[in-house]
């Protein structure tokens, strides 16, 4: 016999069995617990979550799954609520799954190089625990001091470092995750190939929760560079910061960071760290970072790039202190914090597009945003072609803006299928790329990725309305 309740119904009931199972101090319908969950870092976006559930264990996560799989309930997995599209947050409601505490290192393995964690550990602060083996764990999202392991493999992130050293997934040996149904499935381990049966962890990398909860993670680490070298370089235009990215690579330098800003970015970020800007007549800057074994290889590249002919040794501010590299990268780091505070509503875009095409859609975005008055701000990874492009609403009324959205977006995107890129290259789809995704994907790969969905999820419960919408 089916029993027919409503959703006040179902919460209580599934209140009471969380509370009698993992005890009622990590269940909160406190309402200022549920405010806190009820965002993320995504401008001008909030959910309405019912519950929020600490997880201390695999088992916990197990438990939480199956009790609400039973009720059809939502659960939104969640790290440390940076993601910036939507996926932590309740767009429908549910439980808000945090794994927040879940967040110890469980092993340094310095033999065979790997790191055994827990979701909910930092990615800063596992970078500074592997530091002291000599170890580098290289992914580094701008968010590392706050964003957490299982986001950053949930979302597959990236950061400046991807241009040598690739991003998360490149460095994810296997997971143990829980599926909607209960079921814990242990993946991959400390080994480095494995070819036996599907990439179940390759296909969990990028998934945004909407597949799995992951509750222990296998990064693999690699040795640490002995020397680094900062530097930041003006040009006179975008076009040749860009130009300068492929001479690097076709002459065989391979910084371990590339970044541009252009003249915008670094004006933002400068007023808002009240800090001088170092070359203010410059339209675009390259924030480099040259890695090695020896301070007598890093000069090697360093004259190697003087004598392709392209900068003025004059021009180029090399961080020659500890203190002057946390300035240049402060600079580049609080971009996103810099545009939240000038303008808290803006629209933030992270396009994908072939390296030699970063200039011509940029120009394109720009020419095709003048129309609309709006103020853009546009930095990234120069060397992988992840382009941020960021349009602000400053003093617009909030109606107007709101209106022009669906339009800018479909400038962006429309410029980067143009020269061959793609919607998103590190923030993911959550819920805020969804309809574009509709929009930019074949039928069947839709069709497919409703298959999956369905093959690891049969009830829809995981994460509900990201990524993609079911039938
Ligand atoms: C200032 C700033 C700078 C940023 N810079 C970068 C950058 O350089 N590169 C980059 O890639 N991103 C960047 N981001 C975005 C964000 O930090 C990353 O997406 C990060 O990976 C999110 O991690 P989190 O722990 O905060 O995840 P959350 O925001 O908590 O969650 C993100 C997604 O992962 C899912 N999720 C979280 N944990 C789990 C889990 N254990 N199992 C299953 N699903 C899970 C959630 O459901 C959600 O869909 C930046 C954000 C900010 C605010």
């Amino acid at each position: 016999m089916y029993v027919i309740m409503n959703n006040n119904e179902r919460l209580a009931i599934i209140q009471q069995k969380l509370s009698a199972a993992l005890g009622a101090s990590v269940v909160s319908n406190d309402p200022d617990v549920l405010e806190k969950y009820a965002i993320d870092e995504t401008s001008d976006l909030k959910g309405n979550p019912w519950l929020v559930v600490y997880a201390k264990s695999a088992e916990d996560v197990s438990t939480v799954l199956s009790v609400c799989n039973e009720y059809c309930i939502p659960v939104i997995p969640r790290g440390a609520g940076t993601g910036v599209t939507g996926g932590a947050v309740p767009v429908c409601g549910g439980v808000v799954l945090s794994l927040e505490t879940m967040n110890s290192i469980i092993e340094i393995d310095v033999e065979n190089m790997i790191a055994v964690c827990e979701p909910g550990v930092i990615t800063g602060i596992l970078q500074k625990e592997v530091a002291q083996y000599g170890l580098m764990y290289p992914p580094d999202p701008a968010s590392l001091d706050s964003c957490s392991l299982g986001g950053n493999v949930a979302e597959g992130a990236g950061g400046p470092r991807a241009v040598k050293y690739g991003t998360t997934k490149d460095y994810i040996t296997g997971l143990e995750f829980v599926l909607a149904d209960g079921s814990i499935i242990q993946h991959g381990g400390k080994f480095i190939k494995n070819a036996t049966g599907y990439n179940l962890t390759g296909i969990l990398i990028g998934s945004e929760g909407t597949l799995a909860v992951i509750t222990k993670i296998y990064c693999k680490l690699i040795p640490a560079p002995a020397y680094t070298l900062d530097m930041l370089i003006p040009f006179a235009s975008l076009e040749e910061a860009i130009r300068m990215v492929y001479t690097f690579l076709i002459n065989r330098i391979k910084p371990a960071v590339l970044e541009f800003m252009e003249e915008d970015a670094l004006i933002v970020a400068s007023q808002y760290l009240g800090q001088a800007m170092p070359h203010p007549e410059a339209k675009a800057h390259l924030l480099i970072q040259l890695d090695g074994d020896s301070s007598e290889e890093i000069e090697r590249i360093l004259q190697t790039i003087l004598s392709l002919g392209m900068v003025h040794p004059d021009t180029i501010l090399t961080a020659q202190s500890p203190q002057q590299k946390e300035r240049l990268w402060k600079a580049r780091r609080c971009i996103r914090e810099a545009i939240d505070a000038k303008s808290p509503v803006f629209l933030a875009e992270d396009c994908s597009v072939p390296r030699s095409s970063i200039a011509p859609f940029l120009t394109g975005v720009k020419e095709a945003l003048t129309p609309y008055g709006l103020q853009s701000i546009i930095f990234g990874h120069a060397g992988d072609g992840n382009v941020h492009i960021d349009v602000l609403k400053n003093d617009m009324p909030y109606e107007d803006f709101k209106k022009l959205v669906p339009a800018l977006k479909e400038i962006i995107y429309g410029q980067a299928y143009r020269y061959g890129g793609t919607i998103t290259g590190e923030h993911g789809t959550g819920f805020i790329r969804k309809d574009a995704l509709k929009k930019f994907a074949t039928s069947q790969e839709l069709s497919l990725y409703k298959r999956l969905k369905k093959a690891f999820d049969p009830n829809g419960i995981l994460n509900p309305h990201k990524i993609i919408d079911m039938d």
